[in-house]
């Protein structure tokens, strides 16, 4: 299964009539966040393939008459995936949104409520361990987790819930965005245990060879041990 991923910036290459040509073999479409609404529309639309997305802290907003002011939209076509995980033919993915808080905007949180939407994902994600031996195989975020790729500033500081949430579920990937790469020889890549942790910004391709994913990874019990250590479940 190829899997395009998507964040940050608008990137002419995708933005182009010449997308579905391009990006042929791709199955589906990953936003990690910070996107204008038009271009994961227009990503949806010219591909065809699913796209599951989670916000960053730079969402848009419309006005709308009668209802209290500014409000964020949702691109349409779109699915968001924030605090819950969905089944793509047999992958497991699932989405945590949003930045550290630095300001009073929207999808900000503080390392507390971060840990708390993480914690709060425990029963689904036991459920997943039972049924398919293995909680989860994406986690797209839009922050990175603390320690990598992550920046000095509040703004730009990494989650720790999310090395929390590698090291008991065993993602193989991370998707995020939000740390703006200026170089090329810039990080884009790191191994944290079994999880690759990818910044995606701008965009990626990846690969999941899809027999791999039925192979249960890691014993429920184990499991299970991992979740209660961490006060997740009792
Ligand atoms: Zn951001």
């Amino acid at each position: 299964m190829k899997i395009l991923t998507l964040s940050d910036v608008v990137v002419d290459l995708v933005q182009s009539p010449l997308i579905a040509q391009r990006f042929k073999d791709v199955d589906l479409v990953l936003s990690a966040g910070d996107l204008p609404l038009d271009y994961l529309e227009y990503v949806v639309t010219m591909l065809g393939k699913r796209l599951y997305y989670v916000n960053g802290n730079h969402v848009q907003q419309a006005f709308h008459e009668g209802q209290g002011g500014m409000r964020t939209v949702e691109p349409e076509g779109c699915i968001n995936i924030h605090h819950r995980v969905v089944n793509h033919r047999g992958l497991l993915i699932g989405g945590l949104e949003g930045s550290m808080r630095y300001s009073q905007g929207e999808h900000q949180y503080t390392q507390r409520e971060m840990s708390l939407l993480v914690a709060t994902m425990a029963p689904c994600l036991w459920w997943n361990y039972l049924r398919y031996g293995r909680a989860i195989d994406i986690l797209v975020t839009h922050a990175p987790p603390q320690g990598i790729h992550d920046g000095q500033d509040l703004c730009h500081q990494g989650f720790r819930a999310f090395l929390r949430f590698m090291e008991v579920y065993k993602p193989r990937y991370l998707i995020h965005g939000h740390t703006h790469l200026y170089r090329q020889d810039a990080r884009r890549i790191t191994q944290y245990h079994e999880t690759t942790v990818i910044n995606t910004y701008g965009f990626q391709i990846i690969e999941i060879d899809e027999a791999t994913l039925a192979q249960p990874r890691r014993k429920p019990k184990e499991a299970k041990d991992r979740m209660v250590k961490a006060g997740w479940i009792k």
